[in-house]
C-alpha cells in the first residue's frame, strides 16, 4: 500500500502505519486541546489512542500467528485510522481453520480486557463494573472497555470483518465456497447499510466503517466469483472458434473489409496454418494513417505473439492476458491454431457461469 511506513517488526511480520493514521492522531490531539485546554489532556488523549492501536496490532497478530500454524504467511500488518489489516497470503481452505484464524483476533482483545480486569481487581479497592464507560474512568478502565467493544464489534457478521469470515466458513461447510462467499457478502452489505444509518444518526465514524465493509464485501464477492468461474475452465472452453484470419501479404484494405463485415477487431496473421503475428485494430489505424490502405499487413502486425494450449487453465490464460500487453492469445492443439481468446471471451464466460451458478444456488435454496 502506498503512503505507508514501516514502524516495527514483530515475530517476523512488518508493521506498517498508513499516512492517514497520523491525521487521526493530530485530530485527536487537537480535540483534546480544545476540550482540555492543556498539554496534559493532549498527552492523555493521544497516548490512549496509541495504546488502543497497540491492542489492534495484537489483534492482527492473533490472526497472523494462528494462520502461521496452518502454514499461511502474513506479509505485513497495516494500521489505518479505521483499524488494522493483516495482509495474509491466503485464507485457509478448510472452514474450521478459517474460523480459528478469524476468531483469534477478537480472542486477543478479550484476553487483554480480562488481564486488565484482573490487574484492576487486585490493585484497586473501589471498582464498580456498572460505572465503567468510555467517557469516565481511568486510563486502564477505558482501555478495558474499548477492548471489549473491539472484540464484539469485530464479531458482527459483517463480511469481511472477523464475524463475517466465521459466517462464510460456517456456510461453506454446507455449500460451495463461492456460494458461501456471495451469501456472506450480502449479509455484510446489509449490515453495512444498518451501520451507515446508525452512523448518520449517532456517530459519523461508523459511516467510514460501513463504507469499508460495503466495499470489502463487494470486492471479496467478485474476486471469489471470478476465481470459481475460471478454476475448472480451460482455454478451449472460452476461445473463439469462428474467426477471420489474414496473410502477411494481404493489404490493409482487406483488413478494413473484414473489420467492417463483422465484429472482430484483432486478426491472427497466418502462414500455412501457423500464426506469425497479430494485426490489432490499433495497428490497422496506425498503418492507415501513416501509409494508406495499399500497404501490407506484414509491415504493421505485431510479431510478438502469445499462445496457449487448448487444455491450459483459464485462470492462467487470464493472468497472462492481464500482464502481456497483448489483446489476443492464440489457442493451439498439436501446434495448430484452433481458436483465439481475448478478455471479452473470458468475461463472457464468467457472466454465463455466474448466471448458471445463481440459477443452481436458487434451486438449492428453494429445496
Ligand atoms: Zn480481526
Amino acid at each position: 500500500m502506498k503512503w505507508s511506513w514501516k514502524i516495527a517488526r514483530l515475530a517476523g511480520i512488518d508493521i506498517y502505519v498508513h499516512a492517514t493514521f497520523f491525521i487521526l492522531i493530530v485530530w485527536i490531539g487537537l480535540s483534546f486541546w480544545i476540550v482540555g485546554g492543556n498539554l496534559a489532556a493532549v498527552i492523555n488523549g493521544v497516548s490512549f489512542i496509541l495504546a488502543l492501536f497497540a491492542c489492534v496490532v495484537l489483534h492482527e497478530m492473533g490472526h497472523a500467528l494462528t494462520a502461521r500454524r496452518y502454514g499461511i504467511r502474513t506479509q505485513k500488518i497495516i494500521l489505518l485510522p479505521i483499524g488494522g489489516v493483516a495482509a495474509m497470503e491466503s485464507m485457509p481452505d478448510e472452514p474450521k481453520e478459517e474460523i480459528a484464524v478469524a476468531l483469534a483476533g477478537p480472542a486477543v482483545n478479550f484476553v487483554i480486557a480480562l488481564a486488565i480486569w484482573l490487574w484492576l481487581s487486585v490493585s484497586t479497592t473501589t471498582m464498580h463494573i456498572e460505572q465503567f464507560s468510555l467517557a469516565e474512568g481511568s486510563f486502564l478502565e477505558k482501555l478495558m472497555v474499548v477492548n471489549i467493544i473491539l472484540a464484539v464489534f469485530n464479531l458482527l457478521p459483517a463480511f469481511p470483518m472477523d464475524g463475517g469470515r466465521v459466517l462464510r466458513a460456517a456456510l461453506s461447510m454446507r455449500m460451495t465456497h463461492n456460494r458461501a462467499t456471495q451469501l456472506a457478502a450480502k449479509v455484510g452489505q446489509g449490515m453495512a447499510l444498518w451501520l451507515g444509518l446508525i452512523g448518520l444518526l449517532y456517530n459519523p465514524f461508523l459511516i467510514f466503517i460501513a463504507l469499508f465493509v460495503w466495499i470489502g464485501a463487494a470486492a471479496e464477492a467478485s474476486t471469489e466469483q471470478v476465481k470459481s468461474s475460471l478454476h475448472n475452465a480451460t482455454a478451449g472452453q472460452a476461445m473463439l472458434t469462428d474467426f477471420q484470419v489474414l496473410s502477411p501479404d494481404d493489404t490493409l484494405s482487406h483488413a478494413i473489409e473484414l473489420t467492417l463485415a463483422g465484429s472482430q477487431k484483432d486478426f491472427p496473421v497466418l502462414v500455412d496454418g501457423v500464426m506469425v503475428g497479430v494485426l490489432t485494430q490499433d495497428d490497422l489505424l496506425k498503418g492507415l494513417q501513416a501509409q494508406g490502405e495499399q500497404y501490407h499487413v506484414s509491415a504493421w502486425m505485431q510479431k510478438d505473439i502469445q499462445s496457449a494450449d487448448i487444455n491450459e487453465s483459464l485462470e492462467k490464460v487470464l493472468a497472462r492476458l492481464q500482464t502481456c500487453h497483448c489483446s489476443l492469445i492464440s489457442v493451439t492443439e498439436d501446434e495448430q491454431l484452433v481458436g483465439i481468446i481475448n478478455l471479452d471471451n473470458i468475461m463472457e464466460l464468467i457472466k454465463i457461469q455466474t448466471a448458471i451458478h445463481e440459477q443452481n444456488g436458487q434451486t438449492k435454496f428453494e429445496a
